[in-house]
């Protein structure tokens, strides 16, 4: 008899263990190929993490793989080996984490190999039909319309699939009529965009770029720091032309919202080499096929977003991260992993340097930085003869203000009508929370325990700190000053477009935020009326603030900062200060200056001396500190629980169990210097019909806190009471709600 072996595999369910697997002759199998498993009534695409002779389960209640779907594996080792030391970092089942580094083709079974596009061509016969004849078959009357529409009377299976998903079907019968006929579409031609004239790096760029060339050999981490527009793309280009040059590959990731046409056509026209990109709007085959290129060895860059920290690369260069600090790293549901962070780990272990690059670092990088574990790289000045942009605060305890838009603001607004110059009005969504404040001596609630503001919740009418749990009554009038009109900052804000419309009748106004972006295209199509000029204000969110340039914008104005200085997020004033500075560096041109107009209740706020001076380096100091004194990150590691559930008491009922375990799991692995706090409700404590509820664990070292962390979830996982509720644990979490 012969010895079977037995597969350990990661199978995509919610359970954070890998399962055993009989491997049947002649079946064989390493780590790192695909197989197909029974798994309950289903077959589920798995992946093998470890083959060996002995599994804790008796052999005989093992079933056996199904199918073995390659021989080689499917990731290089050394991107295996960040999948599964990610799976144990982010405490995420290993099954879904490798199927959220595959494209979803491959998560259902497809080969490696991407099919070919196919492209469809009109018959003589094709040509001379009159679709109207096939009568009532509507997808083959709308395809053979299209090719007759069609230049060269040719389609593309992209082109085919808009007009439906059964289009194939319908092909197929043209096919059978002798209408049309496929061919296997002739690779597209990447249209050689014409060659861009090279830039000379001034001596600031050549410096960085020198530097970072000259450590291509090993891992080391860079964190190029330059103001925005100082050129950190020109220096990027660099590298990557250097990595290619030396037949390696360059992953260029950025932020979603920067991932432009433009950014995509600056680098096809100066990279020599195949340039793929990797992004959410993609379809499925087409992010196939560029991840297969890109694991083939045939594409030298790839620009993606967050997810494209997974694509294979059998030949790695450099990882480039562009706007290091932007939150879209994150990944804020499912598999919470960190792209930065991940980049970093992969690029330790693949022997390769990576460059983070910011105009504003965030604070872990640049206390990382501070540690001597990123060397520092700066761009001080303006690449071309922009100036920056001058900053100026409307006080609006001095100023009436209308619906939220101070007089002066309106004023220069309505003058840059005039001049036909346009605006854009800035709303800082993030870190949204109801806070009580004085509008007369600037008394806010704080926690007695902790250094955080207490938030007020309209329900309940009263205060609590999102940090401890601490609840105190809502005063009626000001304990500081007695004054009666207490304020809910943060409401109001919704209105801010209406307003400019009632002030504004005959202005052009657009909108740009997450409802008004979300359907594919519709962000480029408003970028482009913005170039056109075919808008005199924008209205948006951060989305505006990344990545474009628009040279007829001269005024920012910037309605609710404050919301930044006072929210229980512990990050809203490091991503207000992020998000002001790259407003503010979409504003003005050599010729016509910017101006950033910032209402605030708080002008004389320590805050703001920094941002007037465009010293992100002297608000980053004050602002570690803080963290320091807090004990927040970077200084302290922080997890989050968080829990949900229909019924009003069962999320937190839930995290008061889950809270004796965490304790009980301290004790357990005799951990030192974690805590584990009270759960409190969520800050927006029902959404969508649910109770939310988080509970903070903190630790000034990860090591000791991870030891808990796994003791603790092994414990919930087995516990009747976790199903009762949704819960998922977020590591280094950025929001803390
Ligand atoms: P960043 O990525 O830091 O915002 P970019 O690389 O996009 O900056 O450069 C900003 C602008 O300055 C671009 O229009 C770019 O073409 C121009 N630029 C960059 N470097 C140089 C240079 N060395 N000489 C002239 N223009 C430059
Ligand atoms: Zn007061
Ligand atoms: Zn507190």
């Amino acid at each position: 008899m012969t010895t079977t072996s037995i597969a350990r595999i990661a199978v995509p369910v919610p359970r954070r263990q890998a399962f055993d697997f009989l491997v049947p002759e002649p079946l064989t199998v390493r780590p790192g190929v695909r197989v197909r498993v029974p798994f309950g009534p289903r077959q589920l695409v798995g992946m093998v993490i470890a083959v060996g002779a002995v599994s804790d389960v008796p052999t005989a209640r093992l079933k056996p793989v199904a199918e073995v779907l390659e021989t080689h594996p499917v990731f290089p080792a050394k991107l295996f080996d960040t999948l599964r030391w990610a799976a144990d970092y982010y405490h995420h089942p290993i099954g879904e984490v490798v199927a959220t580094a595959l494209p979803v083709p491959l998560r259902r079974g497809a080969p490696l190999e991407p099919r070919q596009p196919h492209s469809y061509h009109l018959t003589d016969a094709g040509r001379t039909f009159d679709p109207a004849a096939l009568g009532r078959a509507t997808v083959q009357k709308r395809l053979l319309a299209l090719l007759h529409e069609a230049p060269d009377q040719q389609l593309q299976s992209e082109q085919c699939r808009q007009v439906s998903p059964s289009w194939r079907r319908a092909m197929a019968v043209l096919e059978d009529k002798q209408l049309v006929t496929m061919y296997p579409a002739p690779p597209v031609p990447a249209a050689a965009p014409a060659p861009a004239a090279p830039v000379t790096l001034n001596p600031a760029q050549r410096d960085a770029a020198d530097a970072i060339i000259a450590r291509l050999d090993d891992y080391r981490s860079f964190l190029l720091h330059g103001i925005t527009g100082s050129g950190k793309t020109e220096v990027y280009l660099r590298i990557v032309e250097t990595v290619i040059a030396r037949g390696r590959q360059a992953l260029v990731l950025v932020p979603e919202i920067a991932l432009t046409p433009q950014l995509i056509e600056r680098f096809r026209q100066r990279i020599d080499a195949p340039v793929v990109v990797l992004h959410s709007g993609l379809s499925l085959s087409e992010r196939h096929r560029a991840w297969w290129s890109a694991r083939s060895g045939t594409a030298g860059a790839i620009l993606g977003t967050r997810s494209a920290v997974f694509t294979p690369l059998p030949h790695p260069g450099v990882f480039i991260i562009d706007e290091e600090h932007d939150t879209s790293y994150k990944q804020q549901d499912g598999f919470r992993y960190h792209a930065r962070d991940l980049a970093l780990y992969r690029a330790k272990l693949e022997g390769m340097p990576v460059v983070l690059g910011s105009a504003t670092p965030s604070l872990e990088t640049l206390a990382n930085a501070a540690r001597g574990r990123h060397q520092r790289l700066e761009l001080p000045a303006r690449a071309g003869s922009a100036s920056l942009p001058h900053i100026h605060l409307l006080d609006l305890r001095r100023t009436p203000s209308d619906d939220g838009l101070s007089t002066p603001l309106v004023a220069a607004i309505r003058r840059r009508i005039e001049r036909r110059e346009q605006t854009l009005v800035f709303l800082n969504r993030r870190g949204y929370a109801p806070v009580l404040y004085c509008c007369q001596c600037h008394w806010h609630a704080p926690c007695p325990r902790c250094d955080a503001k207490l938030t007020y919740h309209k329900r309940a009418d009263h205060l609590r700190c999102h940090h401890c749990g601490h609840e105190a009554q809502a005063p009626r009038s000001c304990p500081q000053c007695g004054h009666t009109s207490l304020i809910n900052l943060g409401e109001g804000t919704q209105r801010i477009e209406e307003s400019l419309g009632a002030l504004f009748p005959d202005a052009r106004i657009l909108r740009v935020d997450r409802d008004a972006t979300r359907r594919k295209g519709r962000l480029e199509e408003t970028l482009r009326r913005v170039h056109a000029g075919e808008a005199d204000i924008l209205v948006g969110t951060q989305l505006l603030a990344k990545g474009h340039d628009f040279p007829n914008v001269t005024l920012v104005g910037v309605i609710n900062a404050d919301q930044g200085l006072y929210s229980l997020d512990f990050r809203a004033a490091e991503h207000l200060f992020q998000q002001i500075t790259q407003v503010a560096g979409r504003a003005g041109r050599a010729d016509k200056p910017g101006d950033v107009l910032i209402q605030t209740w708080y002008p004389t706020h320590p805050y703001f001396e920094s941002l007037l001076a465009h010293d992100y380096e002297g608000f980053a100091r004050a602002a570690l500190a803080e963290r320091l004194d807090a004990h927040y990150p970077p200084y302290t590691h922080f997890a989050l629980l968080r829990a949900e559930s229909p019924q009003e008491r069962a999320a937190i009922g839930f995290l008061g169990y889950a809270r004796k375990q965490a304790l009980q799991a301290v004790r357990d692995t005799q951990s030192k210097g974690v805590t584990v706090m009270d759960p409190v409700p969520a800050p927006m404590e029902r959404r969508a019909g649910r109770y939310r509820a988080q509970l903070l664990v903190s630790a000034g070292h990860r090591r000791p806190l991870h030891r808990v962390l796994d003791a603790w979830l092994r414990h919930l996982e087995r516990s009747p009471r976790s199903r009762k509720v949704r819960w998922s644990l977020d590591v280094d979490p950025v929001d803390l709600y």
